[in-house]
């Protein structure tokens, strides 16, 4: 982060409709913090089955609230109905604001940015909440790079309060004044960052994960680590739990945008604790086995 990010100025669109591409794991999430916060929102996707998942995703979410006696079963159904599920772009061409949140493929997204953008109002907002690639590069398949910025959630989304607002070279503060007031509106902390390779919170996640592999490899023990961390030092969670909520294959791919982007500092000799789990497809809780064993 060079500098400092400029501040977001104060002129903030309204945001009275918003969209998802993509109703994965973050998808499904931004729908279901939008949509429980009064903000009614269109997640699109390619596939029926991810909707489906989105959508009960959502549900799960909704009922445990209701079962705690937090929510009333009538504002449950009220949520839900805020979100729109839609394998067309026809239902999100009102959108004020559409969030990309489709694979991190940097293709994909290119392809998928130009298509959205051809679809929506001269005023509408894109913003991306791609984990590594850069926004400044992502907006180059934009014709308007000025409505566009980076919108980084984290997962579990409902439960993370921060997200980074990306500011790309081309970004107008309006753009990120709006997108600044959205993630409040939902709920959340943003905090405005310039675009460079892992945005803020992978600039102090890598290297501390880079320590602890360190530490791995003069021979500590990983169970031992996360029980200093978490019982002596209080953080919620160690750094080898940490990497199997992630996912080994996302924290291998972080990795190698880490160091291609800041080879000096991040630059790697040899293999490291990441590569070797990535490497023996031990990727974490997602598939049942990583530094823990799951099922
Ligand atoms: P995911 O694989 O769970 O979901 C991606 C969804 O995109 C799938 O449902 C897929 O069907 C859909 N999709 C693919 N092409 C599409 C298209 N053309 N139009 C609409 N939908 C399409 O992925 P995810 O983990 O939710 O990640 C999504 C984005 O969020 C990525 O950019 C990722 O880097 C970022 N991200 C992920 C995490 C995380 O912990 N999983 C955290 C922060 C950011």
């Amino acid at each position: 982060v060079k500098g400092k990010a400029k501040k977001a100025g104060k002129q903030a669109k309204a945001i009275n409709q918003a969209a998802v591409l993509g109703a994965g794991i973050m998808g499904g999430g931004i729908a279901y913090q939008s949509a429980s916060k009064g903000t009614p929102i269109v997640m699109k996707d390619i596939a029926q089955g991810a909707l489906d998942l989105g959508l009960n995703e959502a549900a799960k979410l909704l009922t445990a609230q209701v079962e705690r006696g937090r929510l009333t079963a009538d504002k449950m159904a009220k949520v839900l109905n805020n979100i729109t599920p839609a394998l067309e772009y026809a239902p999100i061409k009102h959108a004020d604001i559409v969030v990309e949140a489709v694979v991190e493929n940097p293709k994909v997204k290119a392809m998928v940015l130009a298509e959205v953008e051809s679809q929506l109002g001269d005023e509408a907002i894109i913003a991306s909440n791609t984990s590594t690639i850069s926004i400044n590069h992502l907006a180059k398949s934009l014709k308007h790079p000025e409505r566009f910025c980076g919108m980084h959630f984290f997962n579990p989304v409902h439960k993370m309060p921060l997200v980074e607002v990306i500011r790309g070279e081309h970004s107008s503060d309006e753009t990120i004044a709006s997108v600044v007031a959205y993630a409040s509106k939902m709920g959340k902390t943003p905090i405005v960052v310039n675009d460079c390779p892992g945005f803020f919170v992978n600039r102090v996640l890598f290297p501390y994960f880079a320590g602890f592999s360190g530490l791995l490899a003069d021979g500590a023990d990983f169970a031992a680590i996360d029980k200093v961390m978490e019982m002596q030092f209080g953080w919620p969670m160690g750094p080898a739990y940490l990497l199997d909520v992630v996912g080994l294959d996302t924290g291998h791919h972080a990795q190698a945008v880490m160091a291609e982007g800041f080879p000096d500092r991040m630059g790697k000799n040899g293999k490291d604790a990441i590569d070797v789990m990535y490497e023996a497809q031990r990727l974490g809780q997602k598939n049942g086995k990583g530094f823990y064993q799951y099922s």
